[in-house]
């Protein structure tokens, strides 16, 4: 058995926001065993959990909204958070989104270092995949299918000479995210930041935050890995399905999806009861035990 977890210690730092532009101060602090992950937005005063009940739009990133206030670009915290074994913390952000800092997953890592892990009294408890759930559009598709450990297998084709295939796979744990999958930053195309900004999306992106693709090459001077790209989609997809609010035993893999998809899968696993269940860890039984498929066979009474 594994015990809930929470942070030691606040940590907090200052950025600004991908899209507004605008500086934002973000706190990480311990929660109570059971609270979850919990948004605060400290300037309207109201709660947001991290929760795919809360999950808003989902155009250029992962937005969460309750009670009218939302909170935007929350794919990347969550990410970390969830790798590293983080069920419960409060997040209070004194604006409409999370700092975007490097475009990486890399200095929520290293805030969460700082602030260090507290066991907490409860166990945790896992959603274990039984059976295989897919979203399929078009060309599109990603899937949840049985696996004893959380793997996410992705694979990207873009109408472009740098990424026309790419893919990766990884057995996610603390260590493969914080070495391999955390650094891996945001990507853009330089043809779509002009209409980015034009619907007042991507004002603060630069070169610092993101990877930008030209006709030819990237502007920044060099990628942290050579399939930097299909590494971040992992570390968005990570993020996204952190939204079940358990850590996961299973397989997702995913081909040329995005927040969208990803998102529309768990939905879908969430209404399939046969295709998961709870468990203490890998080799539990069901915390709640299901009823049989099948009814008992009954002797014929002749
Ligand atoms: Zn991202």
């Amino acid at each position: 058995m594994t015990y809930r977890r929470t942070l030691k210690r606040a940590v907090g730092c200052t950025g600004i926001g991908l899209h507004t532009g605008r500086p934002v101060r973000l706190e990480l602090k311990p929660a109570p065993s059971g609270a979850g992950i919990v948004f605060r937005r400290v300037d309207l005063g109201v709660s947001i959990p991290a929760s795919l009940s809360c999950l808003d739009r989902l155009d250029h990133a992962t937005t969460l909204t309750r009670d009218g206030a939302s909170i935007d670009t929350v794919e990347h915290l969550l990410s970390a958070l969830f790798a590293l074994g983080v069920d419960d913390a409060l997040v209070e952000v004194n604006g409409p989104e999370v700092p975007v800092l490097d475009g990486s997953a890399a200095p929520f890592v290293i805030l969460i270092h700082e602030a260090g892990l507290k066991p907490l009294p409860e166990s945790r408890e896992y959603l274990r995949i039984l059976a295989p759930v897919e979203v399929v559009h078009g060309g599109k598709w990603a899937r949840f299918s049985p696996a004893d450990h959380f793997r996410v297998t992705y694979t990207i084709g873009f109408d472009h000479p740098l990424l026309r295939h790419q893919n990766a796979s990884f057995r996610v744990n603390a260590e493969a995210f914080t070495e391999q999958i955390a650094p891996a930053r945001t990507f853009g195309f330089l043809r779509e930041v002009e209409t980015l900004r034009r619907n007042g999306l991507a004002l603060g992106g630069s070169l610092e935050n993101a990877v930008v693709i030209g006709e030819t090459g990237v502007l920044n001077n060099k990628l942290r890995f050579e399939d930097e790209f299909v590494r971040h989609k992992i570390l968005d997809a990570i993020g996204d399905v952190a939204l079940l609010g358990r850590p996961i035993l299973g397989h997702l893999e995913a081909t040329k999806a995005g927040h969208a998809l990803h998102a529309a899968l768990c939905q879908k696993l969430l209404a399939t009861p046969d295709a998961w269940d709870v468990v203490a860890s890998a080799e539990q039984a069901p915390l709640v035990p299901r009823p049989a498929s099948a009814p008992a066979l009954v002797p014929d009474a002749s």
